[in-house]
């Protein structure tokens, strides 16, 4: 399940280059193009899904490995127990790339609510 169009399958397939920090059989994380903190990386599935929205029954596995690999990455950064897990769904959150992903921001203090 790839779309040939989409950015973020793109680099699953590693047609562009991004600096991959965790590579899992389901599961890749890279770091944003355009970060917003020290630590901003983003933790996303393998397989092409819009948005959280698609997540549904048949996901658990692969819900669970997003998580774990978000807590992974945090680690790896030193940001675990001080970061911000965020994914926009749809033009009005922000969403501007159509693969589901996972913001992982740390390293500077947060602000709430988020803009
Ligand atoms: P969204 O706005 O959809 O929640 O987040 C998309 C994120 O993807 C943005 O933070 C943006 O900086 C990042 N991004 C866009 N294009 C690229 C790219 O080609 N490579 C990487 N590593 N990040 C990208
Ligand atoms: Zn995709």
């Amino acid at each position: 399940m790839t779309d040939p169009d989409c950015l973020f399958c793109r680099i699953v397939a590693e047609e562009l280059p991004a600096e991959v920090v965790l590579d899992r059989d389901d599961v890749l994380a890279f770091r944003d193009v355009n970060p917003q903190a020290p630590t901003h990386v983003l933790v996303v599935p393998k397989d092409h899904l819009p948005s959280v929205e698609a997540l549904g029954a048949g996901h658990e596995r692969l819900l669970a490995s997003l998580v774990d690999a978000v807590n992974e990455v945090a680690r790896a950064n030193g940001v675990n127990g001080g970061f911000r897990m965020v994914t926009n769904v749809g033009p009005a959150a922000g969403q501007s790339v159509d693969h589901l992903h996972l913001h992982v921001l740390g390293g500077r203090a947060m602000t709430w609510p988020p803009g």
